[in-house]
């Protein structure tokens, strides 16, 4: 069979682009120039209709025509047929997509905080109209992950997926480990380099990572995870000194993201959960530097499965969002209807306190006899048993010592009340940190 030559033979589909920042500007300057050798690949001519942006006369990142941009993002999507989103909120996104999906294109999107809170109602109108959303680009950036779970392991069962899916606090956290640094100097140093925002809240309290984490879970366990499901702990809490116990028993403090199939009272649950956890320095997770990302996927017959790479940067998510192009593409040209998402299992999502862990506390006691006897009562009246016990002195004139209790596994509910106990105790002078061991 003979292919065809140019783009110009093929088949034209009509995209619109909303939004040309860090992300759009890349996926139109890759469209434009790179067009021959995608239209190669997507079996269609793919024409950059315009681009759909607040002020036509900002400045771009990249030189791109004049001609195409505009203010009229409705005008622009009515007649496409396929639309990328790439402005990021809820607002006017959510509206645009809805539009773009009833006047029958396929739809791309990078956008995570969308997703997590309205997905449903996008996978639906998508449904109604047998179109499909795409969105690779909405966790972990650059790295293959949404099509992994979607498509390569939907004849599997993934058991658990633990990842490391916001750069911001895993460069923090590992600028911190590396240097012994404070978290507010190395947070204020980031926001100088670009890591941080300015707000740096949705990165280092754990939302950004939620939100993923709500997206992840949903596709992995074809169960439709609502974000407020999740259970969410940042990082700023996080010191040099617990970063060094961390060192001392071989483990880094990571912020996770864990979406976990769990058996409670007999029934299939799952729990999806986001805090920083003590990881092994020897776990592939343990390795991940600077503001990568990576996510660990364990599934039955597949194992474990680790996926690596630039969770953000500009042209680095526009990779991710021009294969959803290319996807949506075929699938335009090869007719019928999208592939919904899978929700079908509808399992429950389970409160923390279900969840079976491991902790790591660290408590300063009175230096005196009978404290470990006590401190072993309390942990062993909550039904939590000890692993490893490490006692520290803090100094000549210092009356009180460092307790370093590794528990054994238990529910996170008894682990949690027994650590209140503890605190309340009369030989507890202060409850240093809880971390929860991940990864064993
Ligand atoms: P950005 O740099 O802030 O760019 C946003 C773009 O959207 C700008 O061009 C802006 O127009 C346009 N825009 C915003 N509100 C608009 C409105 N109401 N009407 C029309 N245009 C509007 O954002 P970004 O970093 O490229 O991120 C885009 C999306 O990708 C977000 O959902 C983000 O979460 C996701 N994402 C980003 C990264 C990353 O590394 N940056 C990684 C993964 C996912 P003006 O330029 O005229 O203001």
């Amino acid at each position: 069979m003979t292919q065809p030559q140019s783009s110009d033979q093929y088949r034209r589909l009509r995209v619109a682009l909303l939004g040309a920042g860090a992300v759009g500007s890349q996926v139109a300057d890759l469209l434009l120039r790179h067009g021959d050798e995608l239209a190669d690949r997507a079996g269609a001519s793919l024409e950059l209709a315009g681009i759909a942006v607040r002020d036509v006369d900002a400045p771009r990142d990249v030189e791109l025509p004049k001609e195409l941009f505009t203010t009229d993002a409705d005008s622009l999507i009515v007649g496409s047929d396929i639309v990328i989103e790439l402005m990021g909120g809820i607002e006017p996104a959510r509206g645009n997509l809805l539009l773009a999906l009833n006047s029958g294109a396929d739809v791309v999107t990078a956008n995570k905080a969308l997703l997590a809170t309205h997905g449903t109602e996008l996978f639906e109108a998508a449904d109604q109209v047998g179109a499909s959303v795409y969105y690779e680009a909405a966790a972990a950036g650059a790295i293959p992950i949404i099509r992994p779970l979607r498509d390569s392991l939907a004849g599997d069962r993934v058991v658990r997926i633990m990842g490391i899916v916001n750069g911001t606090t895993n460069y923090i956290l590992d600028r911190m480990d590396s240097e012994g640094a404070d978290f507010a100097e190395v947070l204020a140093d980031a926001q100088r380099l670009g890591y941080a925002e300015a707000d740096p809240t949705a990165d280092v309290e754990g939302y950004d990572a939620a939100q993923k984490a709500a997206i992840l879970a949903s596709l992995a366990f074809h169960t439709a995870v609502p974000l407020d499901a999740v259970h969410r702990e940042g990082i700023t809490a996080i010191t040099p000194a617990m970063i060094e116990e961390a060192r001392a028993a071989g483990f880094v403090i990571k912020l996770l993201a864990v979406c976990e199939r769990i058996t409670v009272d007999g029934s299939e649950s799952i729990s999806v959960r986001v805090y920083p956890a003590l990881v092994a320095r020897t776990h592939p997770l343990g390795s991940v530097h600077g503001a990568n990302n990576a996510v660990f996927v364990e599934a039955e017959a597949a194992g474990s499965l680790m996926f690596y790479g630039a969770g953000a940067g500009g042209v680095q998510t526009a990779s991710a969002v021009l294969g959803d192009v290319v996807s949506a593409a075929r699938r335009h040209i090869a007719g019928g209807v999208g592939v919904g998402e899978s929700t079908r299992a509808n399992l429950p999502t389970v409160p923390i306190g279900h969840v079976i862990t491991r902790y790591q506390i660290t408590l300063e006691v009175n230096d005196q006899p009978g404290v470990l006897a006590t401190v072993a009562g309390i942990l062993s009246e909550g039904g939590v048993s000890v692993a490893t016990v490490v006692q520290t002195v803090q100094g000549e004139d210092d009356p009180t010592a460092r307790l370093i209790i590794g528990t054994h596994r238990a529910a996170d509910q008894a682990l949690s009340d027994t650590v209140e106990k503890l605190a309340a105790s009369d030989v507890v002078e202060r409850v240093v940190s809880v971390l929860r061991v991940e990864g064993e």
